[in-house]
């Protein structure tokens, strides 16, 4: 560990499926972070700290960190991540980083979230943190629509949450979409991938290229086509915000929705 970490301690850890699980942290000190930001988060090896950034899916009003974890096979931290009980000590960056954040700045009204599974993330942070504002009173001037694809339901992580927060607040859409719906008998909602099914909404809702930001996270494949078919479109690359969770053309795990 040096002066860029602190310990944190594992709170509560709520597994969602044998490879995805959602991980509660109280660190030593608060980290200060804007919604949308990552944390390196890492255990010690044999000769120095192996760490890897995590997007954090609480909001900066919560004294814990949450992340929404993916266990990758042969992978050297997530698997070891995924062994530590409640009451386990990790090390977590002082700082955290990242430009995926919510645009206040640009004037535009529509904002359109796309993740896939773990990649739901920095959304979760955003839309809790703008819920806490409306509960408090403020008028949220946006129209913003998440749209979330995973393999099965299972991996959705935040479905009731974000489907309650739907409910309950006129600015905001959840779209979840399974792109295996044999797998899902009774799935009601959407079905494809993201990249099939994004443009369906953007016109549905009436997002059009001038008014909005477009958020992708996740999969670098989504991200990939999903920009060639937004910048096809008339989305500006500008206006196009990327947050690739592995390398663009590394093999795919089992969670590529
Ligand atoms: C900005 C940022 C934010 C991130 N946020 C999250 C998050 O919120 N939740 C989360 O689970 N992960 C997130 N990741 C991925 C995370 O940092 C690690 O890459 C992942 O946990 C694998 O680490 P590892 O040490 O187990 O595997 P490594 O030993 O680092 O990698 C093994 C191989 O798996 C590839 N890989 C990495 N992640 C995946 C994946 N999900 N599916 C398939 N292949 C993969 C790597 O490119 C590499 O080829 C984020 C990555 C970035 C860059």
């Amino acid at each position: 560990m040096t002066s860029a970490h602190m310990r944190a301690v594992i709170t509560s850890r709520r597994e969602l499926t044998p490879d995805l699980w959602i991980l509660r942290l109280r660190p030593e000190q608060k980290l200060e972070f804007v919604p949308g930001q990552y944390v390196a988060v890492g255990l010690p090896g044999p000769s120095r700290l192996t760490e890897r950034p995590y997007s954090i899916a609480s909001s900066p009003h919560d004294p814990e960190l949450e992340f929404f974890l993916e266990r990758v096979e042969g992978g050297e931290l997530s698997p070891q991540l995924y062994e530590l009980p409640v009451g386990s000590e990790v090390y977590v960056r002082r700082q955290a980083r990242g430009r995926l954040v919510f645009d206040r700045n640009s004037g535009r009204r529509d904002h359109f979230m796309v993740a896939t599974v773990t990649g739901v993330a920095p959304f979760v942070s955003m839309i809790r943190t703008l819920a806490a504002e409306a509960q408090a009173g403020a008028v949220i001037p946006y129209r913003i629509a998440l749209l979330h694809a995973a393999s099965r339901p299972e991996e959705f992580g935040y479905l009731e949450e974000l489907t309650e927060l739907a409910r309950r607040y006129d600015w905001f859409r959840y779209i979840p979409t399974v792109s295996r719906p044999w797998q899902a008998p009774g799935w009601e909602g959407e079905r494809g991938r993201a990249e099939d099914v994004a443009r369906k909404y953007l016109d549905q809702l009436g997002f059009r290229p001038e008014e909005t930001v477009v958020y992708l996270c996740g999969n670098p494949n989504m991200i990939v086509n999903l920009e060639g078919l937004l910048l096809r479109a008339g989305f500006d690359a500008h206006a196009i915000r990327r947050e690739m969770y592995w390398p663009s053309g590394a093999p795919v795990g089992p969670h590529s929705a």
